[in-house]
């Protein structure tokens, strides 16, 4: 049976990829994205959330079988915490009544293997109180320090990101109405994000200094993209609040064999 999937950031790199892989399959996509979407709308603010969550709510029917999240930035900007962490949860929160109505209702989103970078932990925490101006405020005070200081929003961003995800998946409101909720981070990966660090010899040392891929190394959009399509699937039937790093070996290179030993 045909499911009718969400899918913001649906004009560009992941999104465009996982909403044309998904219309190969003969599903039905509405996609959300500045521009270029069937839903164009501005997911860094409270109001263009809504907005989008109500339109794409109509032209879903009422009914939504899986949201895949994939909109984001990474500039150096305080704008970064509010598309990367609030255009998706405040968004969820929107589409989780049309969710309810599916019978294999799923959601998957983009964090990314940043959230294992430096990053502020009183943003993280802003941010997963719900306290948006508070985060912008101190994403503000990173920003004005410079680029090198404000990139500190995009890993803050992706890790509270995971966090909401592995804290939400579990309640009644998503492990309770039977939605899956994970995430994937992924590494690098060639999309018009990544395209101009990547164009000079001195841009790609320095991402691969930070990100490294010892498996296959910098990936095609399509690596997340399937996967994101089998977390939104109706066979993740018990998949919960993971944070699947797809990574080329990024994860494992920086974190090591042994992530167990906290509970010994
Ligand atoms: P991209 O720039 O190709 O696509 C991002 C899309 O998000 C664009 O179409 C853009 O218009 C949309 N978007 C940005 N701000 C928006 C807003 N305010 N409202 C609505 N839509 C908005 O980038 P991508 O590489 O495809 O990134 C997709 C996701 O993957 C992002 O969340 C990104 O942080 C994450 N990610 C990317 C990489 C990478 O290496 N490219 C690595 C890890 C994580």
């Amino acid at each position: 049976m045909t499911r009718t999937y969400v899918v913001t950031g649906s004009a560009s790199g992941i999104g465009a990829t996982t909403a044309a892989l998904l219309r190969d399959r003969g599903e039905r996509v509405v996609g959300i994205d500045l521009r270029g979407a069937e839903v164009e709308a501005d997911l860094s603010t409270p109001d263009g959330r809504r907005d989008a969550a109500v339109r794409a709510t109509e032209l879903a029917g009422g009914t939504i079988d899986a949201v895949i999240a994939c909109a984001g930035i990474s500039a150096p900007i305080p704008a970064t915490i509010s598309v990367n962490f609030f255009g998706v949860t405040e968004l969820l929160d929107h589409l989780r009544p049309a969710l309810v109505g599916s019978p294999a209702p799923r959601v998957a989103v983009v964090s990314s293997m940043a959230s294992l970078q430096p990053h502020s932990g009183e943003m993280v925490e802003a941010a997963l109180r719900g306290d948006e101006t508070e985060a912008l405020r101190i994403a503000e005070e990173l920003t004005a320090q410079g680029p090198e200081v404000g990139y500190l929003v995009y890993p803050s961003s992706k890790r509270a990101l995971a966090r909401w995800v592995r804290r939400q998946s579990i309640t009644p409101e998503w492990a309770g109405a039977g939605i899956p909720l994970n995430a994937v981070a992924p590494g690098t990966v060639l999309t018009p994000m990544t395209a101009g660090l990547l164009e000079t010899p001195e841009g790609r040392a320095m991402v691969d200094a930070a990100v490294p891929m010892p498996l296959n190394g910098h990936q095609p959009p399509e690596s997340i993209a399937n996967l994101l399509i089998w977390l939104t699937g109706v066979e993740n039937t018990h998949m919960a609040g993971q944070v699947i790093y797809d990574d080329g070996g990024a994860d494992v290179s920086l974190r090591g064999d042994d992530i167990w030993s906290w509970n010994d």
